[in-house]
């Protein structure tokens, strides 16, 4: 579905992103990951993806500092010849109620999970608008939609998700780029590890699970692929149920 397409994956090393780049390797894509610090995983992944058969690199880069995204995509661009599609995966959260969370908590959150896909999209931006082709997906949350007690900051950035996610697709829906957001409810990675016991959250699931990373990873194929060519500005939820 995706042979011949180059896919930048922002927190492409570990969980849903690994998901998402093992799924489109399986496709035929070829593969420019980014991640923050763990290099052990991303050389793991790294070696998965090219068993694969596919080209695939790991770039270390943070995605809330925008010289280092200008910098990362100037050199994915040199390695691979070009970009077709985005993934803006990467996030963090620094859960805490509102009394105890400090502005840095809020700062940190809302500067990798929202401003970091912003500088993505601006710089892959250009290369879209010029080849009048892409696909932007951005991973946003059910906390961006109905909100979560301890996430103000993590609900903020990926409502603004939401928004970016809209105004992007309408900036360039007339030249054949489709940008969609996804929000997945729970879904078990390193990111839901504390919550994985929790009895009480599975039931407020009417499907009683949390989501795998390969659900996330299918949805997000479709929206890649020419599958979805009339489909921009979209929200989709994963969330077996959860916040319908
Ligand atoms: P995860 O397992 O914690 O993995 C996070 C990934 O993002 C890692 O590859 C990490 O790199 C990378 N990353 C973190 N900060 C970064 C930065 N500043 N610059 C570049 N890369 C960075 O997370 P996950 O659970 O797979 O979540 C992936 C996305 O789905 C996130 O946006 C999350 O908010 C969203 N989401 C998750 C769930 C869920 O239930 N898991 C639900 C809704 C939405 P290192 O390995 O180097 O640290």
């Amino acid at each position: 579905m995706l042979k011949g397409k180059v896919a930048v994956v922002t927190g492409g090393s570990r969980g849903i992103g690994a998901a998402i780049c093992k799924l489109f390797a399986e496709n035929g894509a070829d593969i420019a990951f980014l991640y923050a610090g763990n290099t052990q995983k991303a050389e793991e992944t790294q070696s998965l993806l090219e068993n694969l058969g596919v080209k695939a690199k790991g770039y270390q880069c943070n995605v809330a500092d925008a010289a280092q995204t200008a910098a990362v995509v100037k050199e994915i661009v040199a390695d691979f010849g070009g970009v077709q599609i985005l993934v803006n995966n990467a996030g963090i959260t620094k859960d805490k109620l509102i009394p105890m969370m400090k502005a840095e908590d809020f700062d940190a959150v809302v500067d990798t999970n929202l401003k970091g896909s912003f500088y993505m999209i601006k710089q892959v931006y250009p290369l879209f608008l010029k080849q009048k082709a892409g696909k932007i997906i951005n991973i946003s949350s059910v906390s961006g939609l109905i909100g979560n007690a301890g996430q103000a900051n993590y609900s903020a950035s990926k409502a603004g998700l939401v928004g970016l996610t809209k105004s992007v697709a309408k900036e360039l829906a007339s030249r054949g780029v489709c940008c969609n957001a996804i929000a997945p409810g729970f879904i078990a990675t390193d990111m839901t590890e504390t919550f994985a016991v929790n009895e009480e959250i599975k039931n407020a699931i009417p499907m009683k699970r949390f989501g795998k990373t390969d659900d996330v990873a299918k949805l997000a194929l479709f929206l890649a692929s020419d599958a979805s060519d009339y489909i921009t500005g979209e929200v989709i939820r994963i969330d077996g149920g959860m916040a319908m």
